[in-house]
């Protein structure tokens, strides 16, 4: 008898049965960073394997390979030698193709349909590499370790320099004919027609991000150039660095409204800087889509904070290996 069955002829607690020593490699591709990290079946980060290293749309397609398989090698390098790695887990910034590992990241124009996942298996030789869009991870993570344990329709949000999501339904993952469900970054929002990065407008990532929102501070008079500027400015009482986080906080309400109304959401948790430039940020959210129609099963979504930390998508992408089964 193995010691796993040992241990599951007890009737434990599930964690029990966990071997702290499996380790899944995780790989989260952004537009500014690229991350990676060694992270256990509890959820932990390695920390001495986490490493991270510049991308950035000026990148060169050379460029932006050295710069993931250095932050791989970094973190397998911190592998103990007692340790099994059990495969790696990749989030992408989107658009991806499929679940191919082929990647399209809209800010990150060198590469378009290129092969990240290939390029990561050939350090994890014989090992299973399984990619998905970083807003998917992110609602992984939040589910599996953050504000949306013991949920099943959730949807994971960042809102940061560009909004991005991810949703998980009937607790599996939905990943949509090309991998790109959840894009709720590019969904437009009624009453708007800023012009997006992606050729549309209207898009909620053009309204509400946090680049977006300075921009539209600034046409209305605000002389500051960050969202840290921005946040301060609003504290201080400044009408127009107000308007412009609740101009941004309604529009992600009435996105997040939306995509209830075709769903059916529980909960949606908010991560992502731009997401604390306000104490009442989440709560602004919250309160648009309370407001926002008579549907009680649109407004009764909980709009809450992200549980995790900046270890999040890190977290989200481990979780494509330890959580294998919550994906579709
Ligand atoms: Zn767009």
């Amino acid at each position: 008898m193995s010691t796993l069955e040992k241990t599951a002829s007890r009737a434990p607690a599930p964690r029990e049965r966990i071997f702290v020593t499996d380790y899944a490699l995780a790989v989260d591709l952004g537009g500014t960073k690229v991350e990676a990290a060694l992270v256990d079946p509890t959820g932990s980060l390695l920390s001495s394997s986490r490493h991270r290293h510049p991308t950035g749309p000026a990148s060169t397609s050379d460029q932006l390979a050295d710069a993931v398989s250095l932050a791989v090698r970094d973190a397998l390098r911190a592998l103990p030698a007692d340790a099994t790695l059990l495969g790696a887990g990749i989030g992408s910034a989107g658009p991806i193709a499929g679940t191919t590992g082929d990647v399209s990241p809209l800010n990150l124009s060198a590469w378009r349909d290129y092969p990240l996942g290939t390029l990561v298996g050939t350090q994890v030789p014989g090992l299973p590499v399984t990619l998905r869009m970083d807003g998917i991870c992110i609602a992984l993570a939040e589910v599996w370790m953050g504000a949306a344990q013991g949920t099943s329709n959730v949807m994971g949000m960042i809102v940061s320099t560009g909004v991005g999501g991810g949703l998980i339904l009937g607790g599996r993952v939905i990943a949509g004919a090309t991998g790109n469900a959840g894009h709720i970054g590019h969904v437009a929002v009624a009453g708007f027609d800023d012009v997006c990065a992606c050729g549309a407008r209207g898009c909620l990532e053009a309204i509400a991000s946090g680049p977006r929102t300075v921009t539209w501070a600034r046409g209305q008079g605000f002389s500051g150039e960050t969202g840290e500027q921005l946040a301060a400015a609003a504290v201080a009482g400044d009408p127009v660095a107000r308007a412009a986080i609740e101009r941004s906080a309604m529009a992600v309400g009435r996105a997040i409204a939306s995509a209830s109304a075709l769903v059916d959401l529980d909960v949606v948790a908010i991560g992502g800087g731009f997401s604390h430039v306000s104490d009442d940020y989440i709560a602004l959210v919250g309160a648009a889509v309370a407001g926002h129609s008579d549907f009680g099963f649109v407004t009764k979504t909980r709009v809450v904070a992200s549980g995790l930390s900046g270890e999040g998508p890190l977290v989200g992408a481990a979780a494509l290996v330890h959580r294998a089964d919550l994906i579709g």
